[in-house]
């Protein structure tokens, strides 16, 4: 019998814990690849026992079977994105970081620090190893305002805060307002050589899961051969779009995300 030729496909890692209400984390990686049509694959450096209303337990992974499940995707999945988000502590940063060096992938680092539940995701004495050994790896650094703040030290402007995570040696950080409060919200993209600011409407409610879905998007689409900016742009209105079909869970005050393919974008 013949069968189908050989498809072209496109495949995408992600690094991070699993969330068990499946609305953040590996889970959402993998939903998300899922929805851009990218073949997902995963390395998992810590369980958790979470909903959104806490995270009631947490055990990380060994350093080691961090490093060993990344080596085994790399090996032999035409991995072309790689996108980390809880990694927990020094000794898994140190083990991601070096499994990463010389693969020349385009690298999306969240930088995972607190659930919005409130529960702490990366120890910190982890956050200078984030700094020092990750980030001059990364295509793109995707914090929050609170994150920024945290991995530069130092409450400054968005613009300047920009700048020092680049002096980091990350070629290109994404900073969301998604924790602030003004109507209308900013992420800004910024590299070495431009500014680009995206406004957007913010909804009513809180959600679970939004930056691990918004960077998970940018990995999908840079998998599938997307500019930077055109990733971040189709990411964040797929984003939008998420949010404004989210669901209700039966008890926590956190909407989840639907995880539905792109309609109006990508
Ligand atoms: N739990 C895990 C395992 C995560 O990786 C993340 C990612 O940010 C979160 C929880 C955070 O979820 P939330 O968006 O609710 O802060």
């Amino acid at each position: 019998m013949i069968g189908p030729g050989p498809r072209a496909w496109h495949a995408a890692l992600t690094i991070a814990g699993s969330d068990s209400s499946g609305g953040a984390g590996i889970q959402a990686d993998l939903k998300t690849f899922a929805a851009f049509d990218v073949f997902g694959a995963s390395a998992i450096t810590a369980l958790t026992a979470q909903n959104t209303v806490a995270v009631t337990h947490s055990e990380a992974a060994s350093g080691v079977m961090v490093s060993a499940q990344i080596k085994a995707c790399l090996d032999d999945l035409p991995i072309a994105a790689i996108k980390t988000g809880m990694l927990a502590n020094r000794e898994i940063v140190q083990a991601v970081a070096s499994a990463l060096t010389d693969r020349n992938l385009p690298l999306i680092v969240d930088p995972v620090m607190i659930a919005t539940s409130g529960a702490r995701l990366l120890d910190d004495d982890a956050v200078a190893a984030v700094i020092n050994q990750l980030l001059p790896l990364a295509t793109l650094v995707t914090p929050n305002l609170p994150e920024a703040v945290a991995l530069a030290g130092a409450d400054l402007p968005t613009a300047q805060l920009g700048e020092k995570l680049l002096r980091s040696g990350a070629a290109a950080v994404l900073i969301k307002g998604g924790h602030g409060s003004d109507k209308i919200g900013q992420d800004w993209l910024i590299s070495a050589n431009r500014t680009r600011v995206f406004e957007w409407t913010r909804l009513d409610g809180q959600y679970h899961g939004t930056g691990c879905a918004l960077a998970a998007a940018i990995t999908a689409l840079l998998a599938r051969g997307e500019s930077l900016d055109d990733a971040v742009e189709q990411a964040g209105a797929w984003l939008h779009e998420q949010l404004q079909g989210a669901l209700k869970p039966r008890r926590g005050p956190l909407r989840m995300l639907p995880f539905r393919p792109p309609t109006a974008c990508g």
